[in-house]
């Protein structure tokens, strides 16, 4: 552990002991007691930002260090080094650049540490958002001060960044007065920067106070008269300050603000209810203070006397149905104390209205911490890691509260509670809602479609999250849960998933701090998943599958609730002052619920081959009877093959009349047109006009498409009236693409190359006229050409629910920005940054991209695997050539063994995956291409290795000659090699095939 951290762990575990001992004396310790405000002689208070308000930039570089390898203290060293006229000195007073400085810099570290020190990627660290966060001890102190009347100052040595500002990651909101060395040319320990923050205060040395954590920077200052504080521990230079200016820098009562305006209650009233209830003579008046936390339902501390309580109401002004019922609340708390869940012990429940305003209920205050920021700074691992368990372990209790024997068996309905709430949430949005939020319109209906079962009913909390419980200062105790607002009887994997969005939220998040860009491992704290699991082995459940289906549902619900706090703010009733924040981040949540559906719909996606497999029955084989013209070929029995389309036809002399009739005519052109122009086009291939169309390609497409060999791969299916195509079959498509297989270059000639083909298909299926107009003529004629961008270089792709890229709604357009590679049709890298398209351009719908996938990847995978016999088909002929011709050791290679077994087992090899090839689109054609996907799946699984083994065999038997660019095997051999991942890598099929065998194949 760094030596930040110690000293953030002893400073917290003080602060423990001091909150505590606070709660139950009254007092800090070894505080004195606050008599008078003002502040003394002291007018002005003067801060220091690195390392006063913000960690120092050595402190930044002590953790850099150890994560970096860089001998400890190589930056400090280098910090200083030079003095005033160093490097950092200069850049401090703007005199070089921070190109000139990191370069400066680095140089003089990598001479302190004798090793290349990457100085850009410790400046990055300094200047993130992770680093410059303020210390919320000094963000209090700084209200108090202001609170009394004093004024405030920074007073800082900075620099600009490369985007030309000045680096001051503050609330300059705090400070009356901001002194900047960089904009002034001069810095500490230079008085004049020291008399210049005092002139602009309008104040005396002695009339100020200066915090600061370097020595010649004090002492510069003191030297002026001006008071000073050296911080090296923040709770003791707060302390210190405290004694200086004569009053509290904390809060009494810790999350607590004096009451808000607009949240007044009426004092007398409650005081006189109090005695009543309490039975008791206060010695002194009532106090009243406001927790900070309580969006909907304003919450109060409240002393009288010896009773510390606190107040919980329902808001003033008109409310939602059903919401911000503090009944219920009452209620359920006090039927889990009895069932002993920790929560605080409940008092009184006063339901009329016209003693304070609104109904409202008592409990008693309970001393504790609350963590608000999840990643739970300045605590050891092991300490963050048991308050996560205790956390998960109240919430295991919690649902495992026995319904009948607590009394709450109509608390709530059973049964149905996802459906319920999806039902509410979406009520109480539209009622709420004050414009149409995309990602909003999409899960309204999306989440219905896609509802869990529920297996079991508990008591469900609603709202459970980390700052909802008061833990034990000194120990990973949960003393209290609190805020029961949304309590009741249902579906407690809701609560499960609803307790994990901070995982999923980054650090930097206005309303609730997250982790998704934290070390979970370093920081010690259980990831979602293994967070979900503990709970579950705790409980003794099976994890769900459908995980990401509860996570949408919790975002959505947040974004439906901070709507309803949005509409509240813009009448003036809300209880938080960032409720007028929260508009924006209705969207932002409910686009980060989007982003869970999409992944729930990948999961329910990659089941999809989960159809069960077919039967046998659609599987009518036929039989060997008469050789055909290949000496592999067999035919059909008596009865043509093609006279039922639920027959497999698995040889050229099979197919109708028509279909035969195009494939002599292909193979014709083939040998007429195609073979003789490849070493030409090869050429056109390697040459420098490689990136615009081959004039000869050109001419070639035009010969095909007069002689009707154009368009061959639109299935009948999805283009009955042959429209489009030439209204072949899967099937029949599979014997003519084998041909086209033969030479890497024939599928364009054809128009039969991917991607064109399965984007073609897309279109036909399901573009709107327009659309169809627009892309999918000028595709069909060879006019455009046509890309799939999936993959992207920083992220494994083969996973799609990786998927960085973005797509958002503006003003009529969609803007969509990614980084993608290996796009086919020049296998370009493209960056789209903030791309707009037109909304129209949007083919099906948003949120329909997996209907779209289903249509799109099934014929495209067996594309390829069709092509790739032809391949493998095309290296044996050339390899059966060679060995006859070649002669070593004294004979023809054919005659060496090896070569014999070497050709009979890629004969084999290619048989068995024409079938499998067949097999799928036979199924495709019969059953659909949904239906055919676990064959699909093996069919890609198969073909690309079949090829490669065949034609690395070729390869072998041709020698070196097999890799030059005379004969096409290095080619074939590249295209195979890719395509046992293009398209999904050999791995995936694996475990999709393997999963359905398990399922379905018991
Ligand atoms: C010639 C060529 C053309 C291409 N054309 C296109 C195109 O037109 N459009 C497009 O979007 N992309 C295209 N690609 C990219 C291709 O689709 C990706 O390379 C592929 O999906 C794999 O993604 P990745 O490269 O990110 O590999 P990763 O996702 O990083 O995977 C790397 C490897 O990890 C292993 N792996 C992954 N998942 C598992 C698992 N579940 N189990 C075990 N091991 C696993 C596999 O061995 C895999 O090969 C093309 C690639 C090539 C070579």
């Amino acid at each position: 552990m760094c030596l930040r951290r110690l000293l953030q762990s002893s400073q917290l575990q003080r602060a423990w002991r001091a909150a505590f001992l606070k709660h139950v004396q009254g007092r800090r310790p070894g505080a004195r007691r606050w008599t008078h405000s003002g502040g003394g002689p002291y007018r002005a208070v003067i801060f220091d930002m690195g390392g006063v308000l913000l960690p120092s930039p050595g402190s930044v570089a002590t953790e850099w260090e150890v994560q970096n390898h860089i001998p400890s203290g190589t930056i400090v060293k280098a910090l200083i080094s030079g003095g005033e006229n160093g490097p950092w000195m200069k850049f401090m007073r703007a005199e070089i650049t921070t190109e000139d400085f990191l370069q400066e810099f680095g140089r003089l570290c990598s001479e302190i540490s004798k090793t290349s020190v990457p100085v850009d990627s410790f400046f990055s660290l300094l200047t993130s958002e992770r680093v410059t966060k303020q210390f919320p001890v000094m963000t209090e102190a700084i209200t108090q001060i202001r609170a009394k009347g004093l004024q405030t100052a920074v007073l800082s040595n900075n620099f600009y960044l490369p985007n030309g500002k000045s680096f001051l990651p503050l609330d300059r909101k705090q400070f009356d007065v901001v002194v900047e060395s960089c904009l002034e040319g001069v810095c500490k320990p230079d008085p004049r920067i020291y008399k210049l923050c005092l002139e602009r205060l309008g104040r005396q040395p002695s009339e100020s106070i200066f915090l600061d954590d370097l020595g010649p920077n004090l002492k510069a200052a003191a030297s002026l008269g001006i008071h000073t504080i050296k911080v090296h521990d923040l709770e003791t230079a707060v302390k210190e300050l405290e004694t200086l200016l004569g009053f509290p820098l904390r809060m009494a009562v810790p999350n607590t603000r004096p009451v808000r305006k607009t949240m007044e209650i009426p004092k007398d009233a409650l005081e006189k209810y109090l005695k009543d209830l309490l039975g008791t003579q206060p010695t002194g008046p009532l106090e009243l203070l406001q927790f900070d936390h309580g969006q909907s339902n304003p919450t109060y501390y409240v002393k009288l006397a010896n009773h510390q309580l606190v107040l919980r109401k329902k808001p003033p002004g008109t409310l939602l149905p059903s919401a911000h019922a503090v009944e219920r609340e009452f209620r359920i708390m006090k039927a889990l104390a009895n069932a002993g869940v920790p929560v605080p012990k409940v008092l009184d429940l006063c339901e009329d209205s016209s003693v304070i305003g609104t109904p409202f209920y008592l409990m008693e205050y309970c001393p504790g911490l609350i963590y608000k920021d999840p990643s739970l700074p300045g605590l050891e691992p092991s300490q963050r890691r048991a308050i996560y368990t205790a956390m998960n372990r109240v919430l295991c209790k919690i649902h495992s509260v026995d319904l009948k024997a607590a009394g709450l068996e109509d608390y709530g309905k059973h049964g149905d509670y996802v459906a319920r709430q999806v039902q509410t949430w979406i009520k109480q949005y539209r009622a709420s809602e004050t414009s149409t939020i995309p990602a909003m319109e999409r899960l309204i209906e999306w989440l219905p479609l896609h509802l869990p079962r529920q297996q079991r009913t508990t008591v469900v909390h609603g709202d459970f999250r980390l700052d909802n419980l008061l833990f034990h200062p000194e120990t990973a105790e949960v003393v209290a849960v609190l805020d029961w607002e949304l309590s009741t009887l249902g579906d407690p994997l809701a609560d499960v998933a609803y307790n994990c969005l901070a995982h999923y939220l980054p650090s930097g998040f206005p309303i609730q701090p997250g982790l998704s860009d934290c070390d979970l491992t370093e920081l010690g704290i259980p990831t979602a998943e293994d967070y979900f699991r503990m709970y579950c082995l705790h409980m003794g459940i099976p994890p769900t599958e459908n995980w990401n289906f509860y996570v949408a549902f919790s975002f959505f619900r947040i974004a439906a609730i901070l709507q309803g706090v949005y509409k509240r703010s813009l009448t003036g009733q809300a209880s938080s002052a960032t409720a007028k924040q929260t508009g924006k981040l209705t969207e932002f949540m409910s686009n980060l619920a989007w982003d869970f559906a999409i992944k729930e719909g990948f999961r329910v996606f990659k089941e999809m081959p989960a159809t069960k497999p077919l039967t046998r029955s659609l599987h009518t084989w036929c039989l060997l009877r008469t050789p055909g013209t290949r000496s592999y070929v067999t035919s059909t029995d008596s009865s043509p093959a093609y006279a039922s389309k639920e027959a497999l036809i698995f040889s050229p002399e099979g197919l109708p009349p028509r279909v035969r009739e195009l494939y002599q005519r292909l193979k014709e052109f083939m040998e007429r047109h195609v073979y003789p122009a490849e070493p030409e086009l090869q050429r056109h291939q390697t040459s420098a006009e490689r990136w615009t169309p081959s004039p000869l390609v050109e001419d070639l497409k035009e010969k095909a498409k007069a002689e009707g060999l154009w368009n061959l791969f639109l299935p009948l299916e999805t283009d009955p009236e042959k429209k489009y195509g030439a209204g072949l079959t899967n099937m029949e498509y599979a014997h003519l693409c084998e041909v086209m297989g033969t030479s890497l270059y024939a599928p364009e000639i054809f128009n039969c190359s991917a991607p064109d083909t399965g984007n073609m298909e897309l279109l036909v299926r399901y573009g709107t006229e327009e659309q169809k107009a627009r892309w999918l003529i000028p595709l069909l004629e060879g006019k455009a050409r046509s890309c799939f961008a999936m993959t992207e270089p920083q992220v494994a792709s083969s996973d799609a629910t990786n998927i960085e890229s973005s797509i958002r709604e503006e003003d009529g357009f969609y803007v969509i920005s990614g980084h993608k590679w290996w796009i086919t049709g020049g296998h370009g890298e493209v960056l789209f940054e903030q791309v707009r398209v037109p909304k129209e351009n949007m083919v099906l719908g948003p949120g329909r991209g997996f209907e779209i996938a289903q249509g799109r990847l099934g014929p495209g995978r067996i594309h390829h695997c069709m092509r790739l016999i032809g391949c493998s088909e095309r290296a044996l002929a050339l390899m059966k050539a060679r060995v006859k011709s070649r002669v070593a050791f004294g004979k023809p290679l054919v005659e060496q063994g090896t070569v014999l077994a070497d050709i009979a087992l890629s004969r084999v090899e290619i048989e068995q995956a024409r079938l499998l090839v067949l097999k799928a689109a036979h199924i495709m054609d019969v059953a659909g291409n949904k239906a055919a996907a676990l064959d699909i799946a093996m069919i890609k699984m198969v073909a690309p290795s079949m090829a490669s083994r065949v034609i690395d065999r070729a390869i072998q038997v041709f020698g070196a000659a097999g890799l030059s660019s005379n004969y096409p095997l290095a080619q074939f051999f590249t295209g195979a090699r890719a395509l046992r991942f293009a398209d999904g890598p050999d791995e995936v099929h694996r475990a999709a095939v393997a999963k359905m065998e398990l399922k379905h194949r018991s």
